[in-house]
């Protein structure tokens, strides 16, 4: 399997070559030049971690054997703690949950993360220099980013996030981490000024000289391959003929998993996607109109986003795959911070998911709707999505997906449903430990240095 650029589609590169770049060096992402198919029905009977070994096999075929991807993954998964890693919740007639919050930090970003982690340890022996983790998170992915690569040697881990813009037990997961090669960073700014640093850095020839810069973020193609295994096993548990899922979504990761999932033969019909008032994606869709906003700060922080650095692969995809218009696309985005799509673009858009963008009123609502009905809790990420699967009918199942673990958005469910949620055993753990973190003003330079002085 070889991997081009969304900006340049003659690239062959390997797996090994693309999982530690991250980002392409002409601004692209890495796609694999085409999709491996599968058999759904070799997968009946077969456990999370054998699902997830024929899903991703293929894309690192050659590289690393079936035996070596199998240690791999059985590593990534042991710590979690529901037997069944991924479960499907059925709360009404075609209406279920796919409960993604089963790791070590509670979210979503843990099934790709530990995974990630893995691979770079088993992987590490092939880089040259050492390996220095970059990354900007509003919430999730830094936490589980930094419980997967804690203490891993030759690995140093910078995790940006926007100060005082993440819940106190998303921040104090990653700051009560004390081991020596993890740093974490608080910029005065969103999460759109966090990643725009880290993008800057990525192309910094001279940062890159010194160290061997990877990404960790949700370009990296290697977390999304771990995330399309979901969709396969949550197809497995309710089996029936043809699948829907809702996924509310911020940078476009999640929700494109699961397009590879359809492209690789899962038969998915519909793909619904949730985002909050921070609607990029809705507009981009609906109206084929990307238009850069201010980012306002909603109830599900993690998807406190305006550019969704994953949708540049979708693009790619309904453009036909051509790199050329990408570029052109991304040219004018940036001078203009706004572009509206050619029809076919829009058409192709529209084939593969519809959209709703969903105010922070509806998220509290969604919240008490499902818990008095169903007695379920949920996190408002997920909630923007339930939201959406409320209003759904039809004879096909509908699985909208939960992003994280309502305890780890206390305020909100509190706000929602008048009590606060209870705090599982291993989330209050980290209300007992110092935290460990550094403010900085938003600019490169001066994290530049910052990462010189500690590699
Ligand atoms: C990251 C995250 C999202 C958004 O997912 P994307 O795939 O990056 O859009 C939603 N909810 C939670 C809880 C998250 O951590």
């Amino acid at each position: 399997m070889k991997y081009l650029s969304t900006r340049n589609s003659n690239l062959d590169f390997s797996f090994f070559e693309i999982l530690f770049q991250g980002l392409s060096k002409d601004g692209g992402l890495f796609l694999p030049h085409q999709w491996p198919s599968i058999d759904v029905n070799i997968l009946k009977n077969k456990t999370y971690q054998e699902v997830a070994l024929e899903v991703i096999h293929p894309y690192v075929f050659n590289e690393i054997s079936k035996n070596d991807l199998k240690k791999i993954i059985n590593e990534s998964y042991k710590s979690f703690s529901h037997p069944k890693i991924a479960p499907v919740t059925t709360i009404d007639q075609n209406k279920y949950i796919l409960e993604l919050f089963y790791g070590p930090t509670f979210a979503f970003k843990d099934y790709a993360l530990q995974f990630l982690g893995n691979l770079f340890t088993y992987a590490l022996p092939k880089a040259s220099k050492k390996l220095t983790v970059l990354g900007a998170t509003s919430g999730d992915t830094g936490s589980a980013a930094i419980h997967a690569f804690r203490g891993k040697q030759d690995i140093n881990v910078f995790i940006l996030h926007p100060h005082n813009r993440v819940s106190e037990v998303q921040r104090r997961q990653m700051t009560t981490v004390q081991d020596e090669n993890i740093f974490n960073i608080a910029i005065k700014g969103n999460f759109d000024d966090c990643q725009k640093i880290v993008k800057e850095l990525f192309i910094d020839d001279d940062l890159q000289q010194k160290t061997s810069l990877t990404a960790i973020n949700s370009i990296n193609w290697a977390r999304l391959i771990a995330q399309v295994v979901y969709y396969f096993w949550a197809f497995l548990q309710i089996d029936e003929k043809e699948i829907n899922f809702i996924v509310p979504s911020g940078n476009f990761g999640n929700v494109f998993s699961a397009n590879v999932a359809k492209n690789m033969g899962l038969p998915i019909n519909q793909l619904h996607i949730a985002t909050n008032q921070n609607d990029i994606l809705h507009s981009s869709i609906s109206k084929g109109l990307m238009k850069k906003n201010v980012v306002t700060q909603t109830y599900s922080p993690s998807m406190d986003i305006q550019v969704s650095s994953n949708f540049e692969r979708q693009l790619f995809e309904s453009s036909g795959r051509d790199s050329e218009s990408i570029n052109h696309i991304f040219k004018e985005f940036s001078k203009n911070n706004s572009y509206t799509f050619d029809k076919n673009i829009q058409n192709d858009l529209q084939s593969c998911y519809s959209t709703t963008a969903v105010s922070n009123d509806e998220t509290i609502n969604a919240i008490k709707e499902i818990k008095e009905k169903y007695h379920y809790l949920a996190d408002p990420h997920t909630a923007t999505g339930l939201h959406v699967l409320l209003e759904k009918e039809g004879n096909l199942p509908w699985v909208s997906l939960a992003c994280a673990h309502p305890a780890k958005f206390g305020d909100v469910i509190e706000k929602a449903t008048g009590e606060p949620p209870v705090l599982p055993k291993d989330l209050s753990k980290f209300f007992d430990k110092e935290e460990k973190m550094t403010i900085l003003d938003n600019n490169k330079d001066i994290l530049k240095s910052l990462i010189l002085q500690n590699i």
